[in-house]
């Protein structure tokens, strides 16, 4: 099969490898569509020293698949050949705590795609039988792809959030994590301000509903923010650009009582100051993908809403494809981006 790697320093390229065997319990998905996320850029970017060092350079990135039941190996009875399915972000134990509660993301023996094992940038991926979530027929391979991880992580946010009428919420950078988060916050009742620095994603908020958009390289934006939402300030901040400005801003805009969640890693500069935060009561939250029973109210909730988590989608490529639009996404020149082999 065909599979895509980063040898570091921007580079991408596609390699041929053994097709996968399937083992007790596990399965293999022919892929039909696979996303890039902003975090993929963190391979990419490094450096080609380090990139071997860690024997990452023969390892195919991609962590938001959907695709067919390719094979199954012994033991499987929860999926046949032919079945439609997303496949959830983390293969685990299975056995644990954590995994038997559905947070498979904080089992001890996770493995994530494109880490340690091969993701799903390519024609077939090896996974558990346990990771395969039905998608049922209305639901496009590219949505079951987005719900993987940019859709599941911007929905759990925005529960956190507490996203509903009357509550204002500030979404900070407009990649694909941010878009997702203002259709569910709209779907779910909420007012939404848009903040980003590049003026397509700020206009392609606007088309999606956003009731504002700040350009943050242009406006103060806790001024902005403040004049918008009134009070002192909107009830949520959603902070997808992991850059530390934004971060600092976040507790600056969020009015009392209110709440912020992290989803954006990138800076590690110290940004946020307690004293900030302790009159006005914040809660400050981190947010890590979703546990994976929440798949299913997060698939009916799109459904039933007909919310377009496609929209957000700017380029549908071939595999083959891979390393040129890579290097549009790396420039910020896209939204969402969807591999098909
Ligand atoms: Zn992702
Ligand atoms: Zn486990």
């Amino acid at each position: 099969m065909r599979g895509l790697v980063f040898p570091g320093d921007r580079q991408a390229r596609i390699e041929n490898f053994d097709d996968p065997k399937p083992g007790f319990g596990e399965v293999v998905v022919a892929i039909k569509a696979a996303c890039i996320c902003g975090s993929d850029m963190h391979g990419y970017r490094m450096s080609a020293a380090e990139r071997s060092a860690k024997g990452a350079d023969r390892i195919i990135p991609g962590h938001e698949p959907a695709g067919v039941v390719h094979a199954v190996g012994e033991g499987v009875t929860s999926v046949k050949v032919g079945d439609r399915v997303a496949i959830y972000h983390f293969r685990s134990c299975g056995h644990c705590e954590e995994c038997r509660s559905g947070r498979m993301m904080w089992c001890e023996e996770r493995r994530g795609y494109g880490g340690p094992i091969h993701g799903s940038d390519a024609d077939l991926l090896l996974t558990d039988a346990r990771n395969c979530l039905p998608l049922p027929d209305d639901a496009s391979f590219a949505l079951g792809a987005m719900l993987m991880c940019v859709g599941g992580t911007a929905y759990e946010a925005m529960q956190k959030l507490d996203a509903r009428a009357n509550r204002r919420i500030a979404i900070f950078g407009l990649g694909p994590v941010g878009l997702a988060g203002l259709l569910f916050a709209k779907a779910m009742g909420a007012e939404v301000i848009g903040i980003d620095v590049a003026p397509h994603r700020l206009e392609l908020a606007s088309e999606l509903g956003a009731n504002a958009v700040i350009n943050s390289a242009d406006e103060d934006v806790a001024e902005a923010v403040k004049r918008w939402s009134g009070k002192d300030g909107v009830s949520g901040s959603f902070e997808t650009s992991g850059v530390a400005s934004a971060q600092s801003a976040t507790v600056a805009v969020t009015g009392r009582g209110g709440r912020v969640a992290f989803v954006g890693f990138g800076s590690s500069a110290p940004s946020i100051v307690p004293a900030e935060f302790i009159g006005k009561q914040l809660s400050l939250m981190g947010s890590f993908v979703f546990p994976i029973d929440h798949y299913f109210p997060i698939l009916d909730f799109v459904r039933r809403s007909k919310i377009p988590l496609e929209a957000t989608v700017t380029h549908t490529v071939p595999l083959a494809e891979a390393p040129e639009i890579l290097a549009a996404f790396d420039r910020g020149e896209t939204g969402k981006v969807i591999l098909v082999p």
